[in-house]
């Protein structure tokens, strides 16, 4: 996808701080964390949310959380817990329009949704 920031960082035309690669997956840190730990799993192929991975591509989807894992473990957030986000649409909260899990820890992270 031409404009897509995250198919740019994936061509490697726009910088990231990658932590994890596979010939399918992506993860790199958060421009802007919102933990001590924030990176973002994506797969390289351009999708535009999760369910429409999942749709098309049950297998990628799988991946995707499986890297989410790996670097949860390597982050060392298994002990004490984090998060996995998947935002989706403006509702949502969806800025960038490529799948992306957000995976989240390092401190509490308070209640899922804000009030
Ligand atoms: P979302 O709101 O779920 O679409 O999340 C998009 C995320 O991408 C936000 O947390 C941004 O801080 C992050 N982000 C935006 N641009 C970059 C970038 N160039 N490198 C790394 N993360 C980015």
């Amino acid at each position: 996808m031409e404009d897509c920031l995250f198919c740019k960082i994936v061509a490697g035309e726009i910088p990231a701080t990658v932590v994890h690669r596979t010939d399918a997956t992506l993860a790199f840190r958060d421009i802007a964390p919102k933990a001590p730990v924030h990176v973002l799993v994506i797969p390289t192929a351009h999708h535009v949310d999760a369910v429409a991975l999942a749709r098309a591509d049950p297998a990628l989807a799988a991946q995707v959380l499986a890297v989410a894992a790996e670097v949860a473990e390597a982050e060392g957030l298994t002990v004490d817990g984090y998060r996995i986000i998947f935002n989706s649409g403006r509702y949502g909260g969806q800025e960038v329009p490529h799948v992306h899990a957000h995976v989240v820890g390092g401190a509490p992270l308070g209640p899922m949704i804000a009030g």
